[in-house]
């Protein structure tokens, strides 16, 4: 028996399609959901809506998952056709055994991969690569943003999880930008300081730093080929950053002339 996802208990406070249950064999480690969807009849008689729709979630290393959807029409809800659909990719999927053949569905550092046999979808079938972390260079916009928004404060004090992946690769960025941060004479306050009186601090000198340091920047950003400031990463020259940044150069009292940012070629 598979689980069933809680909004389907009748005991929940407002239970959806209580009244369904799985007609397949599903495995005891698939977690399922389910959906009758909408259909609504034009004045033309086309009937259109969201179909009913059946998924389930194999809770095994791949997080492979599979999703059915049927025609929903007023005497069959559909549901049941949208389990078998879904039913019948799983079973397709159980073809390949242990030899599927993952193709990474976005980019390397995503874990989404496609079996180009079976077709299904596996949220965690590859391994991601790991992004790589420099610590040569100037202090960058968005380096002056982590220490802006508090969160290299947050991190260096262990007050975030972002999941293991995440957290290895956040303590090489923050690692990262103490080493830049130290090579441009940028004093960081001291971590076991109070998140006020951090962000008081951090605010005065990223003020000051992006004042004095502002054009720099922006040349690198402008002698980049189109292909490196694509592959930056986190972008270099954000419009978000940039006008967070020049915000807080304006509260501070400095860029008394700077009207309007001028405008980032790359956005994010
Ligand atoms: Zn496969």
């Amino acid at each position: 028996m598979p689980l069933i996802a809680p909004q389907h208990s009748p005991a929940a406070p407002i239970p959806i399609h209580e009244g369904y249950a799985p007609v397949c064999a599903w495995p005891a480690n698939a977690g399922v959901q389910w959906g009758d969807g909408r259909s609504f009849t034009c004045s033309t008689g086309q009937v259109t809506g969201s179909p009913a729709f059946f998924e389930a979630f194999l809770r095994n290393e791949s997080g492979v998952w599979f999703r059915g959807e049927a025609p929903t029409e007023p005497e069959d809800r559909g549901i049941e056709k949208a389990e078998r659909a879904a039913f019948a990719k799983f079973e397709k999927y159980l073809g390949c055994g242990d030899d599927h053949d993952w193709v990474r569905k976005h980019d390397e550092y995503s874990t989404v991969a496609r079996c180009s046999c079976c077709g299904a979808t596996g949220t965690h079938a590859v391994a991601a690569k790991e992004r790589t972390v420099s610590s040569d260079g100037p202090l960058t916009p968005s380096d002056l943003q982590h220490l802006m928004l508090g969160l290299l404060h947050e991190d260096r004090r262990g007050k975030r999880d972002h999941g293991d992946q995440l957290n290895r690769y956040f303590e090489r960025v923050y690692a990262a930008i103490e080493i830049r941060a130290e090579r441009q004479g940028f004093p960081l306050p001291d971590p076991t300081m109070d998140q006020e009186a951090y962000d008081a601090i951090c605010e005065r000198r990223v003020a000051r730093f992006w004042v004095d340091n502002r054009s720099a920047c922006e040349d690198i950003w402008n002698s980049m080929t189109p292909e490196e400031q694509k592959a930056s990463y986190p972008p270099y020259w954000s419009a978000l950053d940039i006008c967070c940044l020049d915000d807080v150069a304006k509260r501070q009292g400095h860029l008394p002339d700077l009207e309007e940012p001028s405008a980032p070629g790359m956005g994010r």
